[in-house]
């Protein structure tokens, strides 16, 4: 299955009507994994009726309320919920001082383990990796240390044909090893070749998420060439100033950072609350990257 990506949240700092602050999942390899936990995110989780039983990870990009202040609520609940897995937060290290002190008020007894891993928002390094999926940093220029996260899918096993199984009667326990390149030797010595027993496996995919941050092509290296893109469009053109005071970026900045950067389609999000409509901010990108689209809460899209 192609990795997905479900946005939960896509607005900035204030919530609106149509935009709750940042919260989104990625789904890859039949993992799920949290990046950001806006105010919000666990009401949007049960607006969608999404499950989330494979979700362990969950990556804070800065220590601005607007992408933690969900984390007391979501934790609470999945203790009322009997969650029994235990659930990774990967922050900067000042967030598990913040946090803990109200796991500890809140959440005396809580069925599973709250494990805080320390990130370094100021370096590009690997801060998670599993057996299908690495996570890297990304470091941003916000007002505060922040980083976006870059998800790569390692490579697949090639599919096995089963046709040729039968046909050449291979035992179940050699097929592991087929799927990952080996040939077969028959009992005979004749050697089988890899290519007529599997088909070449989907190509990995790769999704970074840039927010918050204020335009900025030192990041363009490390996202070159990703299929998806995800970067803060907080605000229009015409408040490029303030996006620049603010340390945000503007729609077309996305976009341009997207064009540079070589991306197979960017989405943008984080808009500002001042936008009743999407659509300025959208067209602003298109006009210099056509592959955008503009998120919108409680859609999934794929990577
Ligand atoms: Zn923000
Ligand atoms: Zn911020």
């Amino acid at each position: 299955m192609s990795p997905t990506l479900t946005i939960l949240g896509c607005g900035s700092a204030l919530p609106t009507r149509q935009h709750f602050p940042s919260s989104q999942i990625v789904e890859m390899r039949d993992k799920q994994y949290m990046i950001d936990c806006g105010e919000g995110t666990q009401i949007r989780m049960r607006q969608m009726g999404l499950k989330v039983a494979r979700l362990g990870h969950i990556f804070i990009s800065h220590l601005h309320g607007d992408h933690v202040f969900g984390l007391i609520g979501l934790i609470s609940s999945f203790g009322m919920l009997n969650r029994t897995a235990d659930l990774h937060i990967h922050a900067a290290p000042d967030l598990e001082k913040m946090l803990q002190p109200q796991l500890d008020f809140f959440c005396e007894g809580l069925p599973f383990n709250v494990i805080f891993h320390h990130i370094n928002p100021r370096a590009h390094e690997l801060v998670h990796e599993d057996r299908s999926v690495e996570v890297y940093s990304i470091p941003l220029k916000h007002r505060v240390p922040s980083c976006g996260f870059l998800f790569r899918e390692k490579a697949r096993d090639r599919h096995i044909r089963r046709d040729m199984i039968d046909f050449y009667n291979i035992p179940t326990w050699r097929i592991p090893k087929i799927k990952q390149g080996e040939n077969f030797e028959m009992p005979d010595g004749e050697i089988i070749p890899n290519e007529r027993l599997t088909t070449m496996p989907e190509k990995p995919k790769s999704y970074a998420y840039c927010s918050d941050t204020a335009y900025s092509e030192k990041i363009i290296p490390i996202i070159e060439g990703v299929d998806c893109l995800y970067h803060e469009a907080t605000f229009m053109q015409n408040e490029a100033v303030r996006a620049k005071s603010t340390m945000h970026s503007t729609a077309a900045q996305a976009a341009t950072i997207a064009l540079k950067a070589n991306v197979g389609k960017l989405i943008i999000g984080h808009y500002s609350a001042r936008y009743n409509h999407k659509n300025g901010l959208l067209n602003e990108a298109l006009a210099v990257f056509e592959k955008t689209i503009a998120a919108e809460d409680m859609s999934v899209y794929e990577i």
